[in-house]
């Protein structure tokens, strides 16, 4: 008789273990076996309602036309105005006509209008040049006189492309009485806002009066990209990114030879933004299906309503709604609802300080009764699907029950989106990535519900091997492991599609532009993407398993 090893013996036990722990009807099964063995097994009705709710997202523009009917009707939804009350009040009206439970959460939110603002470069051989410029959401005016006339603020102005920089030439007393312009090149959105946000607060440390920032992103096509700015005493505003560079040669070439380039550029800024804190009521938008077998528990899917009150917020975050919202209704009109319950939330003031997600999640504390098991957001844009990113819930993590949810989730996409063709590309939709936190789900993710959001294929990628963005990033290496993988399948299929890249630089083309319109993506984006978002949904509302 051969023996069994100690360590062979140890593996089985573990397995048996494992299998025992879960709840009989947990909807997977793990497997021992070779390596070509799947590891879950999924209970059969899942791929029958996953087929019906592809069908039922593919078969009409629903979600397109409505969001089109919507911002056109209504145009961008600034936090405080009447066109997002309406638009909300608008959404109500159609959930209901869709036979959905809807209702609203009251949020208190501040107000900020952006009023009349201009930048001007006063060129020595120009004379006045208009600049693209957007004030930064929360920026104050520029200083107003005895008289309460706002002249704006005409100074010299100053160019940094680091908070290093900005240190060393505060230190220098070079800051002082002028514009600073921070003239980031882009890298990654996550590590550059920084200088949007917190530009202004620096600045004014070492007497700045106003700061320009370079527009985050990779291409502006002279479109400013404005944003939120931490309060500070002194207006931020952004401009495109041709204008700083313009601003930064012209700077250049006077330091370099101030024989021949005699003057230091100045510009001359005007703004007249109000805050008015506390004084407007918002809502939060929820829409629930209540789960079949697990009422108690929750997936919530969704996106933030509000926009910036520039373009029509189609694309931030109007579609990641919109998407979440045919996710239930294609979910209500199965033969039986999953077994957990499925709510899509749209969020209010996300862009200024993410009230309307801190709000929801004070509303629906855990409690033994009920409790969040997963939170689902999308707020990347709505192009092709590429798949989610995902941040494992603590309950899956600790305690007796250890249970490994990335790679379940990771199973489950190559097992029902991994091979179809109809959702814009093969496998679309269907990569799994770390990092799920998103703004509005954050106080549930630190709370340790697991989190999740939508990630759309990048519409304009980087360059792959130039890009110093994918050199510095941390998930380089699995993502591009995930996409080798996937090639690899690709190549005896339809071997002539170019592999796709999950966003990173073709959202920041149009975010917080004026250029966030319809036009930004297609129906059939928004038709496979909504299927995609329903997959995913269901997947976490009918597995019982915790993630
Ligand atoms: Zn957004």
């Amino acid at each position: 008789m051969r023996r069994i090893g100690f360590f062979k013996l140890s593996l089985i036990v573990l397995a048996i273990y494992l299998f025992l722990c879960l709840p009989s009807d947990a909807g997977l099964l793990f497997l021992s076996g070779g390596d070509k063995a799947p590891k879950f097994k999924f209970e059969h009705h899942f791929q029958e309602n996953i087929d019906k709710l592809i069908a039922g997202s593919l078969e009409s523009s629903i979600v397109w036309d409505r969001l089109a009917e919507m911002t056109d009707t209504f145009g961008n939804r600034l936090v405080g105005s009447d066109a997002l009350e309406k638009s909300i009040d608008w959404i109500i009206g159609k959930v209901k006509g869709d036979g959905l439970s809807v209702t609203t959460e009251e949020v208190v939110v501040d107000y900020w209008e952006r009023n009349e603002e201009s930048l001007y470069f006063l060129s020595p051989t120009r004379g006045r040049v208009k600049l693209h410029m957007l004030g930064l959401g929360r920026s104050p005016a520029t200083p107003v006189d005895k008289d309460g006339i706002n002249h704006g603020i005409t100074a010299e102005i100053i160019v940094v492309t680091s908070k290093e920089e900005l240190e060393q030439l505060g230190a220098a007393g070079e800051l002082k009485g002028r514009v600073v312009l921070y003239n980031k090149p882009f890298e990654a959105y996550s590590t550059d806002v920084i200088y949007r946000s917190m530009g202004a607060t620096w600045a004014q440390e070492h007497g700045a009066v106003a700061v320009l920032v370079r527009s985050v992103a990779p291409l502006s096509l002279q479109t400013a990209h404005t944003g939120n700015a931490y309060p500070a005493s002194i207006p931020a505003a952004s401009i495109s990114i041709e204008d700083a560079q313009l601003l930064a040669r012209v700077l250049n070439r006077h330091q370099q030879d101030p024989k021949q380039f005699p003057d230091w550029p100045k510009v001359h800024l005007t703004m007249n933004a109000q805050t008015t804190l506390n004084s407007k009521k918002s809502r939060n938008i929820v829409v629930e299906l209540k789960g079949r077998e697990l009422p108690e528990e929750v997936v919530v899917v969704g996106g933030h309503i509000d926009s910036w009150d520039v373009g029509s917020g189609a694309i931030d975050d109007g579609a990641g709604c919109f998407i979440a919202w045919e996710t239930v209704r294609q979910l209500s009109r199965l033969d039986k609802p999953p077994r957990r319950t499925v709510r899509a939330v749209f969020w209010t003031s996300e862009e200024n300080g993410a009230a309307g997600g801190r709000v929801y999640a004070a509303n629906h504390p855990e409690t033994n009764t009920t409790r969040h098991v997963f939170a689902f957001e999308s707020d990347y844009g709505v192009f092709d699907p590429y798949g989610i990113n995902f941040t494992p819930g603590r309950r899956a993590q600790e305690g007796p029950h250890r249970f490994n949810s990335y790679e379940y989730l990771t199973a489950a996409g190559e097992h029902f989106l991994g091979s179809r063709k109809d959702l814009g590309y093969y496998g679309a939709g269907s990569f799994v990535l770390p990092n799920g936190i998103g703004a509005d789900i954050a106080p549930l993710c630190k709370q340790g519900v697991a989190c999740a959001q939508f990630r759309p294929a990048d519409p304009f990628p980087l360059p792959y091997s130039t890009s110093p963005y994918y050199i510095k990033k941390n998930d380089v290496k699995s993502e591009s492991r995930e996409l080798g993988h996937r090639r690899h399948h690709h190549d005896g299929e339809d071997a002539q599609d170019p592999p796709r890249r999950p966003v990173d630089s073709g959202y920041f083309y149009y975010h917080h532009t004026e250029a966030d319109t319809m036009g930004a993506f297609t129906p059939d984006q928004v038709k496979n993407s909504a299927a995609v978002m329903a997959v995913w949904t269901f997947i976490a509302a009918e597995s019982r398993v915790e993630f």
